[in-house]
């Protein structure tokens, strides 16, 4: 799966995916992520990639223009399943909607900051806008890194053991039963029996009970909301 980014500070991004499960996705050819200069497309011999905003107020606002040549030549290469707007109002990412965006095969990542790009990009090309949640940062940059590490380690072949993507939080809506590992006491706080026993038929019940409860307490909206 391909990610083209876009961001007027590409040097945000030169550290998530040059590390550990993304950095190894991508030496495997499973995962292919390009970081482009919005600057590089910017207007006139200062490169001018925002403007005031009409109306007034405080903030900049990046211009059509620089994201609409980024774009075009981007689109003039290939076909994107997805031209991916960051935005604190967009729809909320969620395991669902990582796991749709990991049937894709090419798409691109807009990063705003400033005040957010010009609204006719947001209509006119935009294809889907995706929020980390419901706070603010400075710039899409982090929140589109968060959607390719969320999305990566879903490709096929990205985790070392297949299955594992799958008894993650999330998959069966459900969260995760507690993880232990050695030693089985430190210091008296000790490991539940069971994990200990050898028995994987009572292990896999211990650990879905587990789940469950736990998602009644952390997340009770999430069980059953499929029934609805
Ligand atoms: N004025 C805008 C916020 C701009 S923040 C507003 O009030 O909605 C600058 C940029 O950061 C945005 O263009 C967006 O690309 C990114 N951003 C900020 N918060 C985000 C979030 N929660 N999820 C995804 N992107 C976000």
């Amino acid at each position: 799966m391909r990610f083209d980014i876009i961001t007027c500070l590409p040097r945000l991004l030169d550290g998530p995916f040059s590390d550990s499960i993304l950095q190894r996705a991508q030496v495997k050819g499973l995962l292919e992520v390009n970081v482009y200069d919005l600057r590089t497309y910017g207007i006139g011999k200062h490169k001018q990639i925002d403007d005031y905003a009409y109306g007034g107020g405080a903030g900049m606002v990046m211009m059509v223009e620089p994201i609409l040549n980024c774009i075009s030549e981007l689109k003039a290469k290939r076909s994107y399943d997805e031209i991916i707007y960051m935005s604190p109002d967009g729809e909320n990412l969620n395991q669902s909607v990582a796991n749709e965006l990991s049937l894709l095969t090419s798409v691109i990542i807009l990063a705003g900051h400033y005040k957010g790009v010009d609204e006719r990009i947001r209509q006119h090309i935009i294809t889907r806008e995706i929020s980390i949640g419901d706070y603010v940062l400075s710039g899409g940059e982090l929140a589109a890194a968060v959607v390719v590490d969320a999305v990566g380690r879903l490709l096929p072949g990205v985790l070392s053991n297949e299955s594992s993507a799958l008894t993650d939080s999330f998959q069966d809506d459900l969260v995760a039963p507690p993880v232990y590992t050695r030693p089985a006491n430190y210091e008296g706080m000790e490991v539940p029996d069971v994990l200990l026993s050898g028995n994987e038929k009572a292990i896999e019940t211990w650990r879905f009970d587990q789940s469950v409860e736990r998602t009644k307490i952390r997340r009770p909206g999430m069980i059953g909301k499929d029934e609805k």
